[in-house]
């Protein structure tokens, strides 16, 4: 027998199979990881064909299979090639992306976490009889005694002295292959589905390929209808995949999950260690689990006999990749519940503008949970102008939200304080000459982190330490401005010392279980005071918060993007979801130096729709998204020039080459002119049905993977322009 085998190869000109002979004494089947030997190296594979003969004379043979029960299986290789086929990738990369870093074709070591037992080795009577007659030999007849009463000892913890008795062959050492991770036990938990979430629930059809759109407020419980469909769908014997937008979210809702479905339910996120991805991964091929919970990548999971596929928070912008492959889970998600012939739902309170429309157009099934559990009021929003604030010096707390949060501190409610901004200040220049603080790397300003006093740049990292002279003029006038969630934490803990305050953003998350330890400590009540970025804002379920206040909610509102008011809504309206969960009475105080701007008045009646109404005239006048595809292609390069050149090249060429109704604009810079020491042009192509933009595209790309100086990223559908 033969296999076709794609090889990896760094470039991506040899993104294709080589025909190699599958020896006698190998079991190779289609989905495996091999070695090979190429170019007189040797290298890894993966198997996409075997067959019975080959037209070549010559070939040579699989030296080994690695892995052998980690397959990627018939609809992982087909969807390969779809994601090859949307985002442009490389086949094989497409399959390094559906496989968990520990596993990725070019790692050989085996990850199998194995525990070392002493069991005994002889009939109870034979250590009976050894035990009478070695009366003297305490410590053996200490672990002996020990093994007839609880059968095994963990190797480790024990330091006893086996060696004799493993000599005598009375003992025996037992491997036994265990998992990092498993389901903590809980009560379980039984909710009665309101009424409205039971028809929700009944209009789901199982059996079919439909996409649902569950738009249901804050706090209506729409994870207690995605645990009862999954319910349903178990029940058939049948599987499932939910995915949620963040880490920080991953630690309730596997908790909520595991109180129903135990140790069914196998986690994939990208803060596990290599070994637990690689035991979540095994669980998951081996059948031992129906249900896989987890974020972006997890869509890749390689469950069989998928029977529902939820995603949550749906409008969340963490679902597109924004490393090749630029692929949406959405899409992935849509192709897979075709392929299996199963049902997809997307949950929201607040729908990207995009999902909304095709709910709008019946593609996707309009599901709606309009009220809260229990009817449960909303939080009562109101919007603080600072500019008058600013006149009695409140920068940072209003003395309404100073008193409110006082309030709450008195009759031991929680709040939460939302800046969509890390660190200390944004800016930092000199008073004196003007010299602002800039990444040599990336051109983007450096935010100010006070407790390294340092300056760091927010997209590559580059840190500098802050000198206390302006380094152009020497003068001792460095002056910081702009908020960070860091500057409001010190602010807060200023006005409130006896609060318990905690900050999560992404500089106070960064070790294992960062999240799960905050969560938890909000749980159980040690904490009066959350500050956090957007990592905070959605999906969390907490019942002591009672008021939330947003500090600037101008920040997301200046974005130079076209979705910056839909952002801004959501943002807004799924903090404001955070308060009021259980019934009590809740705030929302949001301060603005724009109250006038519409969107403030939609947020405050918790006006989907009017958002909705309002933006898609914009789109439409503007052509953008759902109106309009986009596709953007950065052109990248060392060289500025370089770059600049080959920019005007393709937007010139791509405008002869597409349909009449595509629209090239640019080139232009880009968002993030220079990242890294590389300059970056951007070319935005908005369409509607466009065969031949993708022709043209393709063409493109094929040439430039052959350039070194210049390069380029193409992101279909980007979330970010
Ligand atoms: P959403 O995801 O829509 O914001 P959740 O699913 O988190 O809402 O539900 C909000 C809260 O209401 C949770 O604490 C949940 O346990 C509770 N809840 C939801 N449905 C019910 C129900 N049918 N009976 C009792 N409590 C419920
Ligand atoms: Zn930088």
């Amino acid at each position: 027998m033969y296999a076709d085998v794609l090889i990896q190869y760094s470039t991506k000109e040899l993104d294709k199979t080589f025909t190699y002979k599958i020896p006698t004494n190998l079991t190779v089947f289609i989905g495996n990881k091999v070695k090979v030997q190429f170019n007189n190296k040797k290298i890894y594979g993966i198997v996409l064909n075997i067959k019975a003969s080959t037209e070549y004379d010559e070939v040579l043979e699989i030296l080994e299979v690695i892995n052998p029960e980690i397959i990627l299986n018939q609809e992982l290789i087909e969807l390969g090639k779809y994601l090859k086929d949307i985002t442009l990738c490389s086949l094989m990369k497409a399959y390094q992306t559906m496989l968990p870093t520990g596993l990725k074709v070019k790692e050989t070591s085996s990850l199998d976490k194995y525990i070392e037992f002493i069991e005994l080795n002889k009939d109870r009577e034979v250590i009976v009889e050894y035990i009478r007659n070695h009366k003297k030999s305490y410590k053996q007849i200490e672990i002996l005694e020990y093994l007839l009463e609880n059968k095994k000892i963990n190797k480790k913890d024990t330091n006893l002295v086996y060696k004799k008795l493993l000599e005598k062959d009375l003992i025996k050492i037992v491997k036994k292959r265990i998992y990092r991770l498993e389901s903590y036990n809980y009560n379980k938990v039984n909710y009665e589905l309101t009424e409205e979430q039971q028809s929700v629930v009944d209009k789901v059809e199982l059996n079919k390929k439909n996409t649902y759109l569950l738009y249901g407020v804050t706090g209506s419980g729409k994870t207690i209808v995605y645990i009862d469909l999954i319910k349903k769908v178990l029940g058939l014997n049948k599987t499932a995949i939910m995915l949620v937008p963040e880490i920080s979210l991953t630690a309730q809702m596997v908790e909520r999950l595991y109180k129903t479905f135990g140790s069914s339910v196998a986690i994939l996120h990208s803060r596990l260690s290599d070994g637990e991805k690689y035991d979540e991964y095994t669980k998951i091929v081996k059948n031992e689990v129906s249900l896989v919970v987890g974020t972006r990548s997890a869509i890749f999971a390689p469950i069989n006999n998928l029977g529902l596929i939820v995603i949550d928070e749906e409008h969340s912008s963490t679902y597109k990749q924004e490393s090749n492959p630029r692929y949406n889970a959405i899409d992935i998600a849509k192709w897979r519940s075709e392929f299996n012939n199963c049902p997809l739902i997307l949950g929201s309170a607040t729908p990207s503008l995009e999902s909304f429309a095709r709910a709008q157009k019946k593609v996707y099934k309009l599901l709606e949970l309009k009220s809260r559990v229990k009817n449960y009021s909303l939080p009562h929003i109101s919007i603080i102008d600072m500019s008058k604030e600013m006149k009695k010096r409140n920068f940072i707390f209003s003395d309404e939200l100073k008193k409110e949060l006082e309030k709450n501190l008195k009759i031991k409610q929680q709040t939460m304080l939302l800046l969509n901004r890390r660190g200390f200040s944004t800016i930092v220049s000199c008073q004196n000459c003007g010299y602002t603080y800039k990444c040599p790397h990336c051109e983007i300003t450096l935010t100010y982190h006070k407790s390294t006093n340092n300056l760091r740049c927010h997209y590559c990292g580059y840190t500098k330490i802050l000198e206390k002279y302006c380094p152009n003029c020497k003068e001792d006038a460095i002056r910081s401005f702009g908020l960070g969630t860091e500057k409001i934490e010190e602010e807060t803990k200023k006005l409130f010392p006896y609060a318990r305050i905690i900050r999560m953003d992404r500089d106070t998350t960064t070790k294992k279980n960062s999240h799960e330890t905050y969560i938890k400590m909000i749980e159980k009540e040690e904490v009066d005071i959350i500050i956090g970025t957007q990592m905070i804002s959605k999906g969390l379920d907490f019942p002591k918060i009672s008021l939330v206040g947003v500090i600037n909610a101008d920040e997301s509102l200046n974005l130079p993007d076209f979705r910056s008011s839909e952002r801004t809504f959501s943002l807004l309206s799924q903090v404001s979801g955070r308060a009021g969960r259980s019934g009590i009475e809740s705030k929302v105080l949001i301060q603005t130096y724009n109250p006038d701007n519409e969107i403030f008045n939609l947020i405050k009646n918790n006006d989907y729709i009017g958002l909705y109404n309002n933006e898609m005239v914009i789109r439409k006048k503007l052509k953008y998204p759902p109106y309009y595809y986009i596709l953007g292609i950065k052109v990248c390069s060392k060289n500025y020039d370089l770059a600049s050149k080959h920019a005007i090249k393709i937007a010139s060429y791509l405008k002869n080459n597409v349909e009449e109704t595509t629209i090239i604009l640019g080139p232009s810079t880009a968002n993030m002119f220079k990242f890294n020491n590389i300059y970056r042009f951007q070319i935005i192509i908005k369409y509607k049905y466009d065969n031949l933009l993708f022709k043209s595209v393709k063409f493109i790309d094929d040439m430039y993977i052959k350039e070194k100086d210049v390069y380029l990223e193409i992101d279909n559908n980007p979330i970010n322009i």
